[in-house]
């Protein structure tokens, strides 16, 4: 085993931001780019894109093959932790894409509106992480605002999470009262020098909560408050337990500001000490990866298409599982089962792109290809292995494809089997009929797909609805039941773009329905893509 890499790795942490779109995520982000010294100015997340500097090798790399790869993972390091923070697109471009980024994680900070508690998309990417039992860190945004009260948050987290919480700060005043936050466990008080609502610029030590440095300013109301917050938090929530939040079954609640920089520091700091480093990866073949394995393994969790429609070239960005990377290796793509030069893998700063020299478990390389490689694949030093836990998750949005020229039907099919693979789309070709299905996670994405078809393979599609608004994998250990059941409803059923069944359902009920009278059949919201 080789020791630099295991000291290497170790003082990795690659995590993600899950929110519901204005939480906050942008501005969270600027800001622990900021913390990690990673950038030197706010404006500049947002500004992403846009204003990419010019760096030598990168640059090449990207005008030549026309790749733009946005922010997809961005990495910086602060007191000697490298923090590789992956980014989940959130807003339009909600979409599988999203889910998988967070199967390329060991930790993420869930951000949640003050004002708004627990909101649907923050749900669904926390039932993602849940199914992989990643550790949440909650970051209780915009509390410079009027907001729920503290404990009626912390409650909303335990209930509709089923987590236990441990409040690791509390809010001071909140709104137009707002003072700063309360670190009851480390004894400081983060605070303004420009009075209530100003930005974090004091940290004062204090003894305790009677200590004047902390309620010597404060209204008696919001002293009150305080005292009942810590008093009542300190009896009625759990006490941190590090191996229950490294199970996903605990989460620290930070109260902060994005916008005004509170919480920043304590959250950095608390990933720092607590989150986890790079988690071992499950395997085929009963076989688990360990990080301080020697030889390379990774697998690749997205893969973004060039912005120019001449070029087929791809970024697959590749997470790391095991052993040192160096750049010029020669690794198995195992799917294929060929070998793969990796000459130009790309590094991902906040600012910049660099070629990566090394790289170690944790971290997130970018490889250029021609399409070759696909979401869930393997690269390994030889192995024939593949790594598992990508789950595909079932679409909640069914189409069926019409084409407008119908002598366009194989490039149509080329294209939809292209971003099928980038993870765009899923498809599904029905046993009955010619024309295709696809599902989507996020509504946005069908026009993505009319606009990438008409700009990349020159096709233009519409789309009609169908009857069926779900789909399941059908799965059983017995391989001729499983023939029968689908024989019998073959209205109902499709093939996914890997040949593997599911069945179309028309709505909830019928899930149950279905599932009742074929209890030897499996109906899975989730299949293992490898
Ligand atoms: P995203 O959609 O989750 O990326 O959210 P943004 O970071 O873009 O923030 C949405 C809006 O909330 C923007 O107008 C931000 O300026 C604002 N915002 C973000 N954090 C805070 C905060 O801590 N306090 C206040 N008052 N506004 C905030």
């Amino acid at each position: 085993m080789s020791t630099a890499g295991t000291e290497a790795f170790k003082a990795r942490r690659t995590f993600a931001i899950i929110s519901h779109p204005d939480a906050g995520k942008t501005t969270l982000t600027e800001k622990l780019l900021l913390g990690g010294g990673a950038i030197r100015a706010a404006g500049q997340v947002r500004a992403r894109g846009e204003r990419r500097r010019a760096r030598s090798d990168w640059m090449k790399i990207e005008q030549e093959r026309g790749i733009s790869v946005s922010s997809s993972v961005m990495t910086f390091e602060r007191n000697g932790i490298i923090y590789n923070l992956l980014d989940t697109p959130g807003h339009e471009d909600f979409s599988e894409d999203t889910y998988r980024t967070l199967t390329a994680v060991d930790a993420a900070i869930m951000v949640i509106d003050a004002a708004k508690g627990i909101e649907s998309q923050t749900r669904k990417l926390f039932e993602v992480c849940r199914l992989r039992d990643i550790p949440i860190i909650t970051f209780v945004n915009k509390i410079d605002r009027e907001g729920r009260h503290a404990l009626e948050i912390l409650d909303e987290i335990q209930e509709a999470l089923a987590l236990d919480v441990t409040p690791m700060s509390w809010p001071v005043g909140m709104g137009s009262d707002f003072f700063g936050v309360y670190d009851h466990i480390g004894n400081r008080f983060f605070t303004s020098t420009e009075g209530r609502g100003g930005p974090l610029d004091t940290i004062k030590d204090v003894k305790g909560l009677e200590d004047p440095e902390l309620i010597g300013e404060l209204f008696d109301n919001i002293r009150d408050e305080l005292e009942e917050n810590v008093e009542l938090g300190g009896a009625g929530y759990s006490e941190f337990d590090q191996e229950s939040f490294l199970e996903g079954h605990l989460t620290p609640v930070f109260f902060g500001s994005a916008l005004r920089d509170y919480g920043i520091d304590q959250i950095l700091d608390f990933i720092a000490a607590h989150a986890p480093s790079p988690h071992s990866q499950p395997a085929t073949g009963g076989r688990t990866i360990v990080p301080e394995e020697n030889k390379v393994t990774g697998f690749v969790f997205k893969v973004q298409a060039n912005m120019d429609p001449k070029h087929r070239d791809r970024i697959a960005f590749v997470r790391l599982c095991s052993g040192t990377f160096k750049r010029g290796m020669k690794l198995k793509h195992v799917r294929a089962g060929k070998p793969i030069t990796v000459s130009a893998p790309i590094f991902f700063f906040a600012e910049e792109r660099e070629i990566a020299e090394k790289a170690y478990p944790g971290d997130v390389i970018g490889v250029p290809n021609h399409g070759q490689l696909r979401v869930g694949d393997t690269l390994s030093e030889g192995e024939e292995i593949h790594v598992t836990g990508l789950p595909a998750f079932a679409p909640e949005i069914l189409r069926r494809v019409r084409l407008t020229d119908t002598m366009r039907v194989k490039q149509m099919r080329r294209g939809l089997e292209d971003l099928a693979e980038e993870g765009l789309v899923q498809i599904f070709k029905p046993a009955i009929g010619t024309n295709w299905i696809v599902g989507v996670v996020g509504v946005l994405q069908l026009d993505v797909v009319v606009d990438r078809l008409k700009a990349e393979y020159q096709t233009e599609i519409g789309f009609e609805p169908v009857m069926y608004n779900t789909a399941r994998w059908a799965e059983c250990t017995d391989p001729l039941k499983l023939d029968k059941f689908l024989e019998t409803n073959r209205a109902h059923v499709a093939l996914d773009r890997d040949d593997k069944p599911v069945y179309l359902f028309k709505n909830a009920w019928e899930v149950t329905y279905v599932g009742e009278k074929n209890p030897d059949i499996s109906f899975r919201e989730t299949r293992e893509i490898v």
